[in-house]
């Protein structure tokens, strides 16, 4: 017998994606919300009942296996060209995927959002024809996966600047020495799309180029895997290059025009990866409403008591602005436009805001909000990383009043 007051997950029957308001979904097209629908269906189906788990397992081989499912059902190729069997959509059809996979399972998200945006992408724009071919066909199907690799020991926010890695040309190939730290899907990856130093003689921006690493080269290790705090399941791994030899034919875009390769897909990448904060607050909102119609204490329902519902109010209002951010800076990258400033402010609107939604989701579930009884502890670990990955909040507000003043006092 149900205790009144008491109010477990399955009273709950928490309804995925209800919270998704139609006043947002007006700002989508008609086949973008067809799109959400049946995509949130596959969510529902495929991420959502093994999402616990993979947390809780720290389950990699059922993160692989929603990717897998992903692949099968085509939408690993939705922004992918024509040509190699895509869907050749934009930016938009990302943070849709973005938000909804987030929403259920971040650890999945981040692991589909390595491979198939991070890795993928600059090959999309930069890749010759038989690299399209050869390094995004397989990564489509789900079964192969990619990383991305910028980051090392002495280089994080200032990336560029504190790269070490190196690669030197010899005959028909390059060899790699180096280190990367952090990487997402780092040891499980088949491919790594890798920045290194090809001219140290020259400022560092000038002077470094993207490669396509197979993981199966002599000399490449994933020496560890972090435990993290949240994402749990998911991969991440610090990286060793040892005179590892890469075919030239593996460079991508033009020798030491790496930055080119960087800087044209940060902004999409991190629109991308801002969707899944909106995504992860979305499900914490939902399941704090839920409960807090249903908790019942000194006789009524807590949302009937302002300390409460206020906050529902709130947390509504900063997961819809954060949204239309998103979809704003989608829409001015799939238009062409620049959007550095929309980008970078969305991004940690959305990180911080996500944070903040969480705390109060668990604030308001109280005791049970800080047990694995309900996801919410999960979505708060998991929130955490929009602050930190991809560009920390303090740089992206950084970038932000620096395009300010531009315009206000030029320079
Ligand atoms: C789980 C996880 C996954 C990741 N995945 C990848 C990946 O797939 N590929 C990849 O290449 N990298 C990846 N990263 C690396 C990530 O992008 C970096 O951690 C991030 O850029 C910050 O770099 P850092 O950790 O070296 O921190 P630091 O740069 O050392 O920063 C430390 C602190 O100083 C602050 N700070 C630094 N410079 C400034 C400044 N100018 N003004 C104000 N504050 C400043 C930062 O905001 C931060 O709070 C991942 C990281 C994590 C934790």
């Amino acid at each position: 017998m149900p205790r009144e007051g008491h109010v477990s997950l399955e009273d709950l029957n928490w309804e995925f994606g209800c919270s998704t308001d139609e006043g947002a979904l007006h700002l989508f097209t008609e086949e973008e919300n067809k799109f959400r629908v049946e995509f949130r269906e596959f969510v529902k189906k495929d991420v959502l009942p093994v999402a616990d788990r993979i947390d809780k397992e720290r389950n990699f081989d059922l993160i692989h296996e929603a990717v897998r499912k992903m692949g099968r059902a085509g939408y690993i190729g939705v922004s992918f060209p024509r040509e190699v069997g895509g869907w050749g959509k934009g930016l938009v059809y990302q943070v849709i995927i973005g938000e909804e996979l987030s929403a259920a399972s971040y650890a999945v998200a981040v692991t589909y959002g390595a491979s198939a945006v991070l890795y993928a992408m600059p090959i999309v724009r930069f890749g010759t024809r038989e690299q399209k071919e050869k390094f995004l066909k397989p990564i489509m199907k789900g079964e192969e996966l990619g990383a991305i690799a910028i980051t090392e020991p002495t280089g994080g926010s200032d990336a560029i600047g504190g790269m070490q890695t190196r690669a030197v040309k010899k005959g028909a190939y390059y060899v790699i020495n180096g280190e990367k730290r952090f990487i997402t899907n780092g040891s499980r990856a088949n491919y790594i799309l890798l920045y290194a130093v090809t001219n140290p003689d020259v400022k560092r921006h000038q002077g470094i180029s993207a490669f396509i690493v197979p993981t199966d080269i002599e000399g490449f290790k994933a020496v560890k895997d972090y435990e993290l705090l949240g994402r749990l399941g998911s991969v991440n791994s610090h990286l060793v290059f040892k005179d590892c030899k890469v075919p030239e034919d593996n460079l991508l875009g033009e020798e030491n025009g790496g930055l080119k390769v960087l800087m044209e897909g940060l902004d999409s990448e991190r629109t991308f990866t801002s969707s899944q904060y909106v995504g992860i607050a979305r499900s914490a909102f939902e399941i704090a409403t839920k409960y807090a119609a249903e908790r019942v204490q000194f006789k009524r329902p807590i949302r009937e008591f302002e300390g409460v519902s206020f906050k529902i109010a709130d947390m509504y209002a900063n997961i819809e602005a954060a949204r239309l951010m998103v979809l704003r800076a989608a829409r001015m990258i799939d238009s062409g436009l620049s959007a550095t400033k929309e980008v970078a402010a969305a991004k940690f609107f959305s990180a911080d805001m996500a944070v903040k939604v969480c705390l109060d989701a668990v604030q308001i579930a109280g005791g049970i909000g800080m047990t694995k009884e309900y996801p919410l502890e999960r979505y708060l670990r998991d929130s955490k990383m929009g602050q930190i990955g991809a560009g920390t909040s303090e740089v992206l507000r950084y970038l932000v009043q620096r395009e300010i003043y531009r315009k206000v006092v030029g320079g």
